[in-house]
């Protein structure tokens, strides 16, 4: 007999109505899960709910809870075949990108899921989304950390939270689904990571300061000086296309040369869901070439987050961590 391992952190799946709106509550999720018919059927792995203190509603998600919710699994690792982490939505691409990076030669499923209506309501789609990432966490074919919603599952640091309030909450622009619920779950095993060989072992991480800018039409660059100190070690730039600045960008290549001198780490990345940043190919983005930015490929900007957070707390030089943002770690980037 298979059996999981279900970290409940927060989130709608398991709130419940109070005065001022759903929130979680102590205790609330694994008593409401004791009830379901479905999860005593012998076709469902036997499984231990986890409970994180606080639960949390996702948006306060901070390193501090990522580090949390990779020590309980490293806790537990050996004594489980797979694990289903219960997240909120609104920052659940983030986490699942940080676990992707922090779970070192990681050779289990761990999937994230949870739901954009609660367990407690009629209409609720958390009943499909954690029976069947229970299922993809004990069946074993994946060993990375993953999404599974709205009938998809997914490479986690590959998603991107994409509706406020559909059921298909999540997706993944730059790389297929890696399996499709329909009358069966089907996966597609080619497009499955290998595990890297070695012993599990996690990475925490530390709240290095890192920023994101999303460039606009007539963004004045010049505003953001003042963010870029010495102690800001790295920010993800959101450009246009395939990394394209506005052409009145001779206010920003001084402050990217300023923040360069000073280690910070600058990551290019595309406001475009899908394609890649290719740094060069119009006069827009060889000014940020020039200036010592790195390529993002088709990084998502969770993902790009998340890699930098990873490397920093592994304690690289700048140089190191700008040659491992251009190199693919763990499925995130098709450079
Ligand atoms: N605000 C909630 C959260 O992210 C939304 C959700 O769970 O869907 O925790």
């Amino acid at each position: 007999m298979r059996k999981i391992c279900i970290i409940y952190t927060g989130g709608t799946i398991g709130m419940t109505r109070t005065e001022k709106g759903y929130a979680p509550k102590k205790g609330y999720l694994g008593e409401r899960l004791e009830t379901i018919e479905d999860l005593k059927d012998e076709r469902v792995p036997k499984w231990d709910m986890v409970e994180m203190s606080p639960l949390l509603d996702s948006s306060n998600m901070t390193v501090h809870e990522w580090n949390k919710i990779a020590e309980e699994i490293d806790k537990r690792y050996n004594d489980y075949d797979g694990f289903v982490v219960l997240h909120g939505t609104d920052t659940m691409a983030y986490t699942a990108s940080a676990l992707s990076f922090m779970l070192e030669n990681l050779a289990k499923p761990v999937v994230l899921t949870g739901s954009q209506i609660p367990l407690c309501e009629i209409r609720s789609d958390a009943r499909d989304n954690l029976i069947s990432s229970m299922l993809i966490a004990a069946d074993g074919r994946v060993k990375e950390v993953c999404l599974y919603f709205g009938g998809k599952l997914m490479r986690g640091n590959r998603t991107t939270k994409y509706s406020a309030d559909g059921f298909s909450a999540f997706k993944s622009p730059s790389y297929p689904y890696l399996a499709d619920s329909g009358i069966e779950l089907k996966y597609s095993e080619a497009l499955l990571r290998d595990s890297d060989k070695g012993e599990f072992s996690i990475r925490r991480l530390s709240p290095v300061p890192i920023g994101v800018i999303k460039v606009f039409p007539g963004i004045q660059f010049e505003l953001f000086e003042s963010i870029m100190t010495e102690k800001l070690r790295g920010i993800v730039i959101e450009t246009f296309g395939a990394g394209n600045i506005p052409g009145s960008a001779d206010s920003l290549l001084p402050i990217i040369k300023k923040a360069f001198s000073h280690g910070t780490v600058i990551t290019v990345c595309s406001q475009c869901p899908q394609g890649t940043v290719s740094l060069g190919v119009y006069e827009t983005s060889s000014a940020l070439k020039d200036a010592g930015a790195i390529n993002g490929y088709d990084l998502t900007t969770e993902a790009a987050v998340a890699k930098l957070y990873y490397l920093f707390s592994c304690g690289y030089d700048s140089t190191k961590i700008k040659e491992m943002m251009e190199t693919d770690l763990r499925g995130e980037m098709s450079c």
